[in-house]
């Protein structure tokens, strides 16, 4: 089990921590962010970047309760960053808090960088070591050497860190051999570098200064208000400025001085990884390389303090003034040694063929195309694509492909999102012409027997009537009676046309012909002071329709058109050509009052009417608009009130062959079951 792992469900796919991940040990998989621990080294900056709190450090709070309430004796190896992060309680206020949690013995591990001081001075004094030492007591930067960069084994110090070098100093202490220790710091690394097989057991556990003040709060500790105890011994001397940068050189008595041309000090993240990428390329001519992945240990991950960085300095500079000197020469003799290992999981290096297969898998096709922007968290889109192909990475995790193809959605989206909305309104249309047309079907012809007895007997009776008094004329009842059931004959006849729309008898009409007859028809009727104007398009082929039903379209629409001009106007009825649709264009523009509005939508809704009761049906248009349909054509109104409306029918000039296709879509979508 690694040390970092993530916290399922949180991830909300940002990729920082891919893109501040220094050895890209994060897999992506199903959109979620993974740790994998073949490559992690336990920095914790994936734990640092990520404001979801989707990275999860292991906690070892109650594993060591559990050991403290069992075990005799017990340590707690407290890391020399300690000031940074219980800032508001004195050294002694720390000590004590420590054995309220149950330890016997609290020491400092700087004991053990006074140890790993001496030793590195040691080994730089040795003629027989010709290359550049890396000092070895972070323990990130021998996670890095082991499993990313084991060609600098050979460079590494080959000894323990500081914690280590003190638990073996103790162990050998009489009555120690077997005590219990945890290991108190800012350090999540530090929970795996215990476990390694070349040091396992010299510490037992690691506790982070924040699993140490959650363990406070659990336990209701204020270590700020205790009375406080001195540390036990063994007692280190200036080895507590360890924490800084350069402090294993400063403890060391190697040299601190800048200048000094066998010393550097590498320190951070950003100069970690490009010191150790860059040191086969040219290596170091210094001796000995100081090397930290954090800004010292006090900028440690889990140093859990909130004080500023040099605040942080200066604590541990203050407690560094209160030591007294340590003279190397009063030190133990500890073994001190250990062995690296290459821990380097191998990863298939795909082929170019491979790399442009997967890049086009994210939207890159040409060099322009790879913009390298690291959204995805890697560097390029190369990079990229070689962790997809090694199971690391989605090709979805594509910033600009992914915006691309959002864009190129929601573009298709709006279109299709207004056609669906006219298709929509057609359909709801048609359907209630569908349902119209069958109820009007089975009312019409209920009706029109008893409907046609009442016409026959009343002008049977009107007649009889006419003739027996000839003088004095027939009673007004009986003419209204006829007038009455007249007009529902007619309503129930424009019931019956309406539900025979089913099929369509098409053959080849000129429609201005068509159009001619109808308004001479017309013109007889309407009154004087309407004046119908034609304007014909001489290039309109022929077109295949249906006569009757199509008349009667045209009829309803230019009796409306009349009847909106009571005081007279202008009826322009207007053919057209389009060539590029290949369709007719007819339009019917009046001058009369326009219409409202919030009647617009309502037009073409059967007995929607606006005329007075026993003057419109509301028929008249939902007829026209369910022939033009199954002509497969299309009528919209234009309207302003008080000024006029027109009319458009669009009526395709299709070829004949079209014919069948056409009947079976009139059939299967326009009447339903209406016969
Ligand atoms: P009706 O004519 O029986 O009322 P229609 O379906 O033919 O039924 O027409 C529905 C309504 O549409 C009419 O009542 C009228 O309000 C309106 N309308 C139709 N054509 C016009 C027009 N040319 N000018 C103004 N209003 C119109
Ligand atoms: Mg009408």
């Amino acid at each position: 089990m690694g040390v970092v792992k993530g916290v399922s469900g949180r991830c909300k796919r940002c990729y920082t921590c891919v893109r501040n991940c220094p050895v890209k040990a994060i897999c992506v998989e199903a959109g979620e962010a993974k740790v994998l621990e073949d490559f992690c080294v336990s920095c914790g900056t994936c734990v640092r970047v990520c404001n979801q709190k989707a990275k999860e450090v292991e906690d070892s709070t109650s594993a060591v309760m559990n050991r403290l309430a069992v075990e005799q004796t017990s340590f707690a190896l407290i890391a020399p960053s300690f000031p940074a992060s219980f800032y508001e309680s004195t050294p002694k206020q720390v000590v004590e808090s420590f054995r309220l949690l149950g330890f016997t013995n609290v020491v400092e591990v700087a004991y053990g960088a006074e140890l790993i001081g001496r030793e590195s001075k040691r080994l730089l004094a040795d003629p027989a070591i010709k290359k550049p030492i890396i000092t070895s007591p972070c323990p990130v930067v021998v996670g890095l050497i082991e499993k990313h960069f084991p060609e600098l084994i050979e460079h590494l110090a080959p000894v323990v860190s500081p914690v280590l070098a003190l638990a073996r100093y103790l162990r050998s202490l009489p009555g120690y051999k077997d005590a219990y220790m945890v290991f108190v710091g800012p350090c999540i690394a530090k929970k795996a570098e215990i476990r390694d097989p070349e040091v396992v057991g010299l510490v037992n556990h690691v506790l982070t200064f924040r699993e140490v003040k959650k363990l406070y709060k659990d336990k209701g500790i204020v270590s700020s208000q205790l009375p406080g105890t001195p540390f036990d011994p063994p007692y280190p001397g200036e080895g507590r400025v360890f924490p800084l940068m350069g402090g294993i050189l400063k403890t060391g008595n190697i040299g601190t001085d800048i200048l000094d041309p066998r010393i550097a000090i590498i320190e951070g993240y950003h100069e970690t990884m490009e010191f150790l990428r860059n040191f086969k390329v040219s290596i170091p001519k210094q001796e000995i390389i100081d090397i930290l992945y954090c800004r010292g240990c006090i900028d440690g991950v889990e140093i859990d303090s909130p004080l500023p960085f040099l605040e942080k300095r200066k604590r541990i500079i203050d407690l560094v003034g209160e030591s007294r000197h340590l003279n190397p020469s009063s030190l133990p003799e500890v073994d001190l040694h250990r062995k690296f290992h290459d821990k380097r999981r191998k990863v298939a290096e795909p082929i170019e063929e491979e790399i442009i297969e997967v890049m086009q898998l994210f939207g890159k096709f040409s060099p322009e195309d790879e913009l390298n922007c690291g959204a995805c968290g890697y560097p390029t889109c190369r990079e990229k694509a070689r962790a997809v192909l090694n199971g690391f990475a989605e090709p979805e995790m594509c910033l600009p492909e992914i915006i691309k193809q959002l864009e190129k959605s929601v573009g298709e989206l709006r279109i299709s999102h207004d056609e669906l909305k006219k298709a929509q309104d057609e359909l709801v249309q048609s359907e209630k012409l569908a349902s119209l047309g069958q109820l009007s079907a089975g009312v019409a012809h209920e009706l029109n027997n008893p409907l046609g007895g009442i016409l026959l007997f009343s002008n049977l009776l009107l007649e009889r009537l006419r003739e027996q008094q000839k003088e004095g004329g027939v009673p007004e009842e009986i003419e209204v009676i006829v007038k009455e059931a007249t007009r529902c004959r007619n309503i129930v006849r424009g019931l019956l046309n309406f539900a025979r729309q089913s099929k369509l008898q098409k053959s080849k009409i000129a429609v201005e012909e068509l159009l001619s007859e109808i308004l001479e028809i017309e013109k007889r009727s309407a009154p004087n002071n309407i004046i119908f104007v034609t304007h014909f398009d001489k290039s309109l082929p022929r077109l295949m329709l249906d006569p009757v039903q199509v008349r009667q379209a045209f009829t309803n629409i230019i009796h409306n058109a009349v009847e909106a001009m009571p005081d007279g106007g202008t009826l322009s009825v207007t053919t057209r050509y389009i060539s590029a649709s290949q369709q007719a264009e007819i339009n019917f523009a009046d001058t009369g009052t326009g219409i409202s509005e919030e009647f617009l939508t309502k037009l073409f809704t059967p007995f929607f009417t606006t005329k007075g009761i026993g003057k419109g049906t509301g028929l008249g248009l939902a007829i026209s608009y369910g022939i033009i349909k199954m002509h497969r054509g299309g009528i919209t109104v234009q309207s302003a009130v008080s000024k006029g409306t027109t009319f458009t029918v669009l009526l395709p000039a299709e070829q004949e062959f079209e014919d069948n296709l056409l009947d079976s879509f009139a059939k299967n979508t326009m009447f339903r079951g209406v016969r």
